[in-house]
């Protein structure tokens, strides 16, 4: 395993060679459920479990591959860890408490300061992927994270275009993006107290929200306990809109975006959560095909206004 440099692309990608052959489970067995291998019996509302066929490791190997200053390669040197959101098997985030989803929140929260204090650790990438049509093969509710070497690509041009905005005004483009929402309204999907989830103006997935602390926050770090809280309470509201909409249990892939953990400063990057929900209608998938993938060019086949009215008139309980 090592991660290697795209020269074209300019970004890393992690050649995991052996994860490929990750066994099947027993049917009917959870390696999530209280009693199991590393899962205690009792005392427990959240976990982080090491995952057991990580992409990156700390003591990744050196590369195991010839390489140069066109092909470089690294070790693939990280931590990937698994974060299990209840002891219940049959539940998912949106089914769980506030307070339980509170706990989740104050995990991650943890889990981001321990990893990202690590002198490898570049970025904490926190993130769920839910649902079979997603490729998740276990049910029981939970995410995951990634520590990451580097700060991901995607991480970069966000770092990029707010820094770039924060030069030229002064001020934080995210915080006037949610400016701009709350003022144009037709793409709020709901708010609270200290949270606000949108389908922006630009969005790229028919139902790909994102959350925002209405304050300014780099990262979970930063949060108030209020505001985890509103946090927990706006991500319940959210979650159960998805499964109303088509009434199922909604898939997605959901992440959260914060500063990086290199130790440099980031006062003009704004933490919030992005979703990608693989629905584009009732039984209908959105595809990222060949022009999504192949140019990055995103076709939106509605309006973000319609699909953000769908959600909002859809009730959260
Ligand atoms: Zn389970
Ligand atoms: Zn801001
Ligand atoms: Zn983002």
């Amino acid at each position: 395993m090592e991660i290697r440099w795209d020269p074209i692309l300019a970004q890393w990608i992690i050649v995991a060679g052996k994860r490929g052959k990750r066994p099947l489970l027993p049917e009917g067995y959870c390696p999530f459920c209280p009693g199991s291998e590393e899962v205690p019996e009792k005392g427990w509302t959240v976990l982080s479990l090491p995952n057991k066929f990580p992409a990156l490791r700390p003591d990744a190997p050196p590369p195991d591959i010839k390489y140069d200053r066109l092909y470089r390669c690294k070790p693939a040197k990280g931590v990937c860890e698994v974060i299990v959101y209840t002891p219940q098997h049959n539940a998912s985030l949106a089914d769980l408490s506030v307070e339980n989803i509170k706990a989740v929140i104050d995990l991650w929260t943890s889990r981001f300061e321990e990893l990202g204090s690590l002198d490898y650790v570049k970025y904490v990438f926190i993130f769920e992927n839910k649902g079979r049509i997603i490729g998740v093969t276990l049910d029981h509710p939970h995410g995951q994270l990634y520590a990451f070497p580097f700060i991901p690509t995607l991480i970069r041009r966000e770092l990029a275009s707010s820094k770039q905005y924060w030069r030229r005004t002064g001020t934080c483009l995210f915080c006037t993006i949610i400016q701009k929402e709350q003022k144009d309204e037709v793409r709020v999907v709901c708010e609270n107290e200290d949270f606000i989830c949108f389908l922006p103006f630009f969005a790229h997935w028919p139902y790909g929200v994102h959350i925002y602390p209405k304050r300014h926050r780099e990262a979970l770090t930063d949060l108030t306990e209020t505001e985890k809280v509103s946090f927990a309470a706006i991500l319940k509201k959210v979650l159960l809109k998805f499964d109303n909409l088509f009434n199922m249990s909604f898939p997605y892939m959901m992440v959260l975006h914060q500063r990086p953990t290199d130790g440099k400063p980031y006062p003009y990057y704004h933490f919030h959560v992005e979703f990608y929900p693989p629905y584009r209608e009732k039984n209908k998938i959105k595809y990222f095909a060949s022009v999504e993938t192949g140019s990055g060019t995103v076709t939106f086949d509605y309006t973000p206004e319609m699909k953000a009215k769908e959600l909002r008139e859809t009730p959260p309980v």
